[in-house]
């Protein structure tokens, strides 16, 4: 694996659920520019631990998606699937700090529970004290408490009560696949990512993040969530709505589309421009300040069509 040691170290952390996306091109440019602009390095990472909703012949699309639009990453791409005995020593050492415990508890025993932030049900406590008899153990959770601050870089100060808002979080699910949560923590620490540029879709799950971050004695990066694109219902682009993939030959344009996304200006000009010369435009005008929190009109579903 690489470990890059520059200043700073930002990343893509693509899923490879579906090709590429407006949505997430908007996180590779947002992620990439800031890493630029900070001097650093930028890296780009490919997160399949959820296997069964990822196919390493997306990875591959997304990859080759993002050379042709001219973006350029640092090092290996590190494959989380292939991490997995990195995350198993994590979790060992959770649960010799008695910082996680094994849960018994069937999706369907939590279809009651009441949602948290993410819609996910927040875990009523039934396993945390021991297995209540009868139950054999599925997962393991992270037993969380106290409150999370932190000030995002583009959203501003954020504060979430985890025990209320989250609750205790899978880290090890029952079909025995390390979750993102955890592998995300490790990945991040491992590779020395000092910033996170990311969709604010993720903002919640940042303070289970920097809950985990502490307790494992691991540095905190700065995040900037950026705004989500929707839809034109108003549904975040996402490969579960069916956004419609990017191609090679939607570039320039959706760069564009993008960066007039994150708060810049590109002039007209650059719309008959190569992806050479937008990178070069967009590195030396990108700034965090400009990106907006929101973006409140839906984004175009073609971004080809709307860049003139
Ligand atoms: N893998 C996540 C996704 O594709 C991104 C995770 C992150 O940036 O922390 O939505």
């Amino acid at each position: 694996m690489t470990r890059v040691t520059t200043s700073s170290c930002g990343r893509f952390a693509p899923s490879p659920t579906g090709p590429l996306h407006f949505g997430s091109l908007i996180a590779a440019l947002g992620s990439c520019l800031e890493a630029k602009a900070r001097g650093g390095t930028w890296l780009v990472r490919i997160e399949d631990v959820d296997r069964p909703r990822c196919r390493p012949e997306y990875a591959a699309e997304i990859l080759r998606t993002l050379e042709a639009f001219g973006f350029e990453w640092d090092g290996e791409v590190l494959v989380q699937s292939r991490r997995t005995a990195r995350y198993r020593e994590v979790l060992e050492t959770l649960q010799r700090q008695g910082a996680v415990y094994p849960c018994g508890c069937t999706r369907a025993e939590l279809a009651a529970a009441s949602p948290g932030v993410d819609g996910a049900p927040v875990y009523p406590g039934t396993c945390r004290e021991g297995l209540p008899p009868g139950k054999k153990p599925r997962a393991w959770r992270l037993r969380v408490s106290g409150a999370i601050d932190f000030v995002d870089l583009v959203q501003g100060p954020q504060h979430q009560d985890l025990a209320r808002e989250v609750g205790d979080c899978v880290l090890l699910r029952a079909d025995g696949l390390f979750a993102y949560q955890l592998a995300v923590v490790v990945d991040d620490a491992d590779q020395g990512v000092d910033h996170v540029v990311r969709g604010a879709d993720l903002i919640h799950s940042t303070g289970r993040q920097i809950f985990l971050q502490r307790l494992l004695g691991l540095p905190t990066p700065q995040y900037a969530h950026l705004p989500v694109a929707v839809d034109a219902t108003g549904a975040k682009l996402s490969k579960q709505t069916k956004a419609r993939p990017i191609e090679a030959r939607d570039a320039p344009a959706a760069l564009i589309a993008a960066a007039r996304f994150l708060g810049l200006n590109p002039p007209a000009s650059l719309c008959r421009a190569t992806s050479a010369e937008f990178w070069r435009w967009a590195r030396e005008h990108w700034s965090l300040a400009r990106v907006p929190k929101q973006v409140s009109a839906p984004i175009p579903d073609n971004p080809r069509r709307h860049s003139a």
